[in-house]
């Protein structure tokens, strides 16, 4: 299967299509990481949709997929996702658990006639429905995954994932505190601590932040400070904000790397585009 990472969708909150989007991409949020034999899947946004057309194509038949919320941005494309209208395949669902409705309950009315034209008793392959709750990690072959409260509308987890060589820190929706006082997440930079990838989003500027403070989503300067204290191998920006352009992204990402460079944190940046691959250890 190889060892990677991809990146199928990287845009937060709506997907979003246009000229001035062209660099970035639209489809939100979806990753999908090969590890020897292990197939996981992270977040179901619209990025899924191309994602299991290919997983139908290449007669896939296990699938984890994990879900940091339920939010509908990490969830859009699921009904959209081939493999789940193919006989013989095995779908394992890991999601949190909140006070309301469990998982299996949210699906089950996301395939309800009002919503979607093919009811759930109508899917082929059968969907496996699992808690994930913090301190308990779970093993997917050799991958150890850990999970982390995020600070963020309803419950939602961080997740790190550890290969034999690597650890991926993971945060698509995390409102860090403003102004960014690290005795605030303390348990978040230990949590962290070690990651060669860090994957976390940075919607907003500092201005918008100040705006949209509550809504669970963290500004460039919060985030930076952050690895400050983690020193990651590097810091890879997702869940961009669909009011943000190209040319907008473009613009936050030269000021963060001045910023980095200002306050001498040997940390490399890139705020990810849609289709990006990376190879793992
Ligand atoms: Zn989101
Ligand atoms: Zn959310």
């Amino acid at each position: 299967m190889g060892q990677y990472l991809k990146f199928w969708g990287t845009r937060g909150s709506c997907p979003v299509s246009g000229p001035q989007y062209r660099k970035f991409g639209g489809n939100t949020s979806c990753l999908e990481l090969r590890y020897g034999d292990s197939l996981i899947l992270i977040d179901a946004g619209t990025g899924i949709r191309p994602l299991g057309k290919q997983l139908a194509q290449e007669g896939i038949r296990e699938i984890h997929i994990l879900f940091s919320h339920m939010h509908w941005d990490h969830l859009l494309g699921f009904p959209f996702f081939q493999p789940i209208y193919e006989e013989d395949v095995q779908i394992t669902i890991w999601a949190p658990h909140g006070e309301g409705r469990s998982p299996d309950e949210l699906f089950k009315e996301l395939f309800s006639q009002e919503f979607f034209p093919v009811s759930f008793d109508q899917l082929k392959a059968k969907l496996v429905f699992r808690t994930i709750c913090e301190k308990e990690p779970i093993a997917i072959g050799s991958l150890q995954i850990d999970f982390h409260p995020a600070r963020h509308p309803y419950k939602t987890f961080c997740f790190k994932i550890s290969t034999p060589h690597q650890v991926i820190g993971y945060a698509s929706d995390n409102e860090l505190c403003s102004p960014f006082n690290p005795e605030d997440h303390a348990s978040l930079i230990e949590f962290f601590r070690h990651s060669t990838l860090f994957i976390h989003e940075a919607q907003y500027n500092v201005k918008e932040h100040v705006e949209k403070e509550g809504w669970g989503h963290s500004c460039t300067l919060g985030v930076l400070l952050l690895v400050e204290h983690l020193q990651p191998g590097k810091w890879l920006v997702v869940h961009h904000d669909p009011e943000h352009t190209d040319t907008d992204l473009k613009a936050l990402r030269k000021e963060t790397k001045k910023v980095l460079r200002k306050k001498h944190i040997d940390c490399p940046v890139e705020w990810v585009v849609d289709g990006t691959v990376l190879e793992l250890k």
